[in-house]
């Protein structure tokens, strides 16, 4: 296992960390617990020592059972990263709550890196008059959280906005080669690093996208590599390649994931690809990028929408649902980003047609026509409905348990992260 450092404090931190969103499965899709705790023990015997979770993952179930996984000495040999869900915050006093019923699920007296979660303008926007960062102030001073941060989803000026908002210790962006002008993108990753924040990456493998079936052009280009490598060992190690990287998270749920991935952990240098290697991904990246349904660049100068539509997010969730298979965890993702379930309504059928966007885009798209496909398909003419039965059985089973595991990404990602295809 290869270890980076924490620029603000010198923690060592392995390059590979563990995701706690996508644990294995039983046959009733709930964690299967003997053999998830024997998946994160097995990546700590062997140098992991970052594991990341967050209240929402596996509806509640991954914090308990990471503090049960953690017993039997685990918990001082690894840091613990959890994240405060803005979407369950409406007061100052809701924060100290969750961090405390935080603490009690993960059988900790501290958490080593503390997260706000999924931040993008609007929740930014939201937990800063509710006073978040003299939360995150008390929290360290008290010895509840030792390192603050957030987990980003926004767009390029947001970020930098937040980055310089509050003295970090470290941020966590997606990032993967397809997304290097998507939301934070490279120029972000630069950024932080610029400001000695620890970056932590999550979506290397566009959550198993890159590494489940890809489409035979894409697979065509790998088989020109002198050397043969996954598709899944292509993305890690072009996201490890870059020095600014510090931690890359992977949600993984296999044990061939598993060996495979601290394999290339134990390899993956920065700037160990050669200039050969970068072409061929990049040649990679144009395949992809031409299978797209929309040329968004994700470059928000479009943004904002008078009537509130996230338009490169829509795009960008409209062209991964046509790229790869897995249209259910776009859909999934779709509903409870852009439907007003993790912040406000955002999603393509809002469009009003008013062109304002139209007459700003670089790429001279015509927007409203394309919103229009996607709200068609990514919405259609149930909705409403879906998104009321989400917003109200998330987190709870019942009646909506049926919905939850059809769009489940646990589920889907099980199949698609599957790296042994390939
Ligand atoms: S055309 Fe539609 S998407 Fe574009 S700015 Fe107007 S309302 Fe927003
Ligand atoms: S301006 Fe055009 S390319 Fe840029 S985010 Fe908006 S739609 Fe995409």
């Amino acid at each position: 296992m290869l270890y980076r450092t924490v620029p603000k404090t010198g923690d060592t931190l392995s390059i590979l960390g563990f995701g706690c969103m996508r644990l294995p499965l039983t046959r009733t899709h709930t964690i299967d617990e003997k053999r998830a705790i024997h998946q994160i023990r097995y990546a700590i015997d062997n140098g992991v020592n970052y594991l990341d979770t967050a209240p929402a993952y596996h509806l509640g179930r991954s914090e308990p059972l990471l503090g049960r996984a953690l017993a039997d000495g685990y918990r001082e040999k690894v840091r613990i990263a959890t994240k405060l869900p803005p979407w369950s915050v409406k007061t100052r006093e809701d924060m100290d709550y969750i961090l405390d019923g935080q603490l009690v699920k993960l059988k900790t007296g501290h958490i080593d890196y503390y997260l706000l979660h999924s931040l993008a303008k609007e929740s930014w926007d939201t937990m800063l008059p509710l006073g978040v960062l003299e939360f995150l102030d008390y929290a360290k001073s008290s010895g509840k959280i030792i390192n603050a941060g957030f987990s980003f989803h926004g767009d390029l000026v947001t970020f930098r906005k937040i980055v310089d908002a509050y003295d970090w210790e470290f941020c966590q962006i997606q990032y993967n080669f397809l997304d290097e002008l998507n939301q934070a993108g490279t120029e972000g990753l630069s950024y932080a690093a610029s400001k000695h924040l620890a970056v932590i990456v999550m979506e290397p493998l566009r959550g198993g996208s890159l590494a489940g079936l890809v489409p035979t052009q894409v697979e065509e280009i790998w088989k020109e590599a002198p050397v043969r490598r996954t598709p899944a060992e292509w993305g890690l190690r072009f996201v490890w390649d870059h020095p600014e990287v510090t931690v890359v998270l992977s949600g993984m749920n296999h044990e061939s994931h598993i060996k495979e991935n601290l394999k290339i952990a134990g390899e993956a240098e920065p700037g160990s690809l050669s200039p050969g290697e970068h072409a061929l991904i990049a040649r990679v990246r144009d395949t992809y990028t031409s299978l797209m349904q929309v040329g968004c660049t994700g470059c928000g100068y479009c943004m904002p929408c008078p009537a509130g539509v996230n338009i490169p997010e829509c795009f960008a969730l409209y062209n991964g649902a046509s790229m790869f298979g897995n249209r259910r965890e776009y859909a999934f993702h779709y509903l409870t980003r852009h439907g007003g379930i993790t912040g406000d309504r955002s999603y393509a059928g809002l469009c009003r047609n008013c062109g304002k966007c139209e007459k700003i885009c670089p790429q001279h798209l015509p927007i409203p026509a394309y919103l229009k496909e996607v709200s068609a398909k990514m919405e259609g003419r149930t909705m409403g409905i879906k998104v009321a039965v989400l917003k109200s059985g998330l987190g709870m089973l019942g009646c909506a348990g049926r919905f939850i595991r059809i769009f489940s990404p646990d589920k889907i990602t099980r199949r698609d992260t599957n790296q042994e295809k390939n």
